[in-house]
């Protein structure tokens, strides 16, 4: 349920209201925007009576029945759009497109830092590179790991660019946290609820990448996971689900950019590289991700696709993203948005 305060509640009859929902044995979310107060009251739904009541209390606007599973992450909890701080001064959701761009995967000092250097030229804002891999083969590159870390944090210190990798399981979770400023549930992840409660524990951006066969629905408890455990800052990634269709390596599902935005207050950004496969075909599904109001992108680029450990048929050569970049700016500045 969701009480919404009035414009003009005081500040006491606020803190009576949210220590009211809490003696009827709810916790509550507080969300404080711009023009009220309003409350998610989180917990079983069959004592509501009591709090449809709240409605007679000084100070309280309406009480709203929330009919999505997703109490924290649906639009009706937080109307406004959430900001997330990335560090180094980056930031997702305030309307400014984010361009996360970098490896698949972390493999040497020479590749990422001249990845980073380049991304950082062309005006990225935030460096990927996988250190740990979910790998289909167990015979494929696994990810440099702890060395891989190592090497996002130099790239890092060197370049001013905050730095997103992936955490595979919980073992991970403490070590990645010291060297990353986001920490990203890859697609395959994305229904382990065990690693999304203990990411939820944490106070690192977490970065969810939407499931080969994830509904959004199961997309957004995924987030609800992550949210519930106390971590308001979560990001989603389309990158593409799995479909009858094999000229691309997934179908990106760029209606779900609007669809989620629909839905929820987090931020959204969009994966071209996973979500096609194929480099040539990053750019225009770059362009239809922005049009389709996405909050960002992330691109994966390798100084020489042809000799990458993983996933170089779909990654962008440095004077390609380049160009990639000029592109952005103009279809950004057609639909009215900041890069
Ligand atoms: C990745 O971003 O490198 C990755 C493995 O992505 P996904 O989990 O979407 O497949
Ligand atoms: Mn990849």
């Amino acid at each position: 349920m969701i009480i919404s305060m009035k414009k003009a509640a005081t500040p006491e009859q606020i803190d009576h209201v949210k220590q009211l929902i809490e003696e009827f044995g709810y916790r509550v979310h507080e969300s404080r925007g711009s023009e009220r107060v309003v409350f998610g009251a989180i917990g079983d739904e069959r004592g509501k009576e009591r709090l449809t009541c709240l409605e007679a209390q000084p100070g309280v606007e309406k009480v709203i029945r929330i009919l999505a599973p997703y109490k924290l992450a649906c639009r009706e909890t937080k109307p406004e759009p959430t900001l997330i701080d990335l560090g180094l001064g980056v930031r997702v959701g305030n309307g400014k497109l984010l361009v996360i761009a970098g490896p698949c995967a972390v493999e040497s000092q020479e590749q990422i830092m001249t990845v980073a250097e380049s991304i950082k030229h062309s005006g990225a804002h935030m460096l990927r590179g996988g250190a740990f891999k979910p790998r289909t083969s167990p015979y494929a590159f696994q990810g440099l790991r702890n060395d891989g870390l190592v090497l996002l944090a130099e790239a890092r210190e060197k370049y001013g660019l905050p730095v997103i990798t992936e955490v595979m399981d919980i073992a991970g979770i403490e070590v990645i946290s010291e060297y990353a400023d986001c920490l990203q549930v890859g697609a395959r992840n994305i229904q382990n609820f065990q690693l999304l409660k203990e990411v939820g524990k944490t106070n690192k951006p977490v970065l969810l990448k939407r499931g080969l066969s994830t509904t959004i629905e199961e997309f957004l408890m995924s987030a609800e996971y992550v949210l519930s455990g106390g971590n308001s800052n979560v990001i989603l990634c389309e990158r593409g689900i799995r479909t009858f269709e094999t000229a691309t390596r997934n179908t990106l599902d760029i209606s779900a950019v609007p669809v989620l935005k629909e839905k929820t207050h987090l931020p959204v950004i969009v994966d071209p590289s996973h979500g096609t496969g194929h480099a040539r075909y990053v750019e225009p599904m770059a362009f239809a991700a922005i049009a389709a109001g996405a909050d960002g992108l992330m691109i994966e680029v390798h100084p020489r696709p042809e000799e990458a450990l993983s996933d170089g048929p779909q990654s962008l050569r440095p004077n390609e993203f380049e160009k990639l970049m000029e592109g952005i700016r103009r279809i950004a500045a057609a639909v009215g948005r900041e890069v």
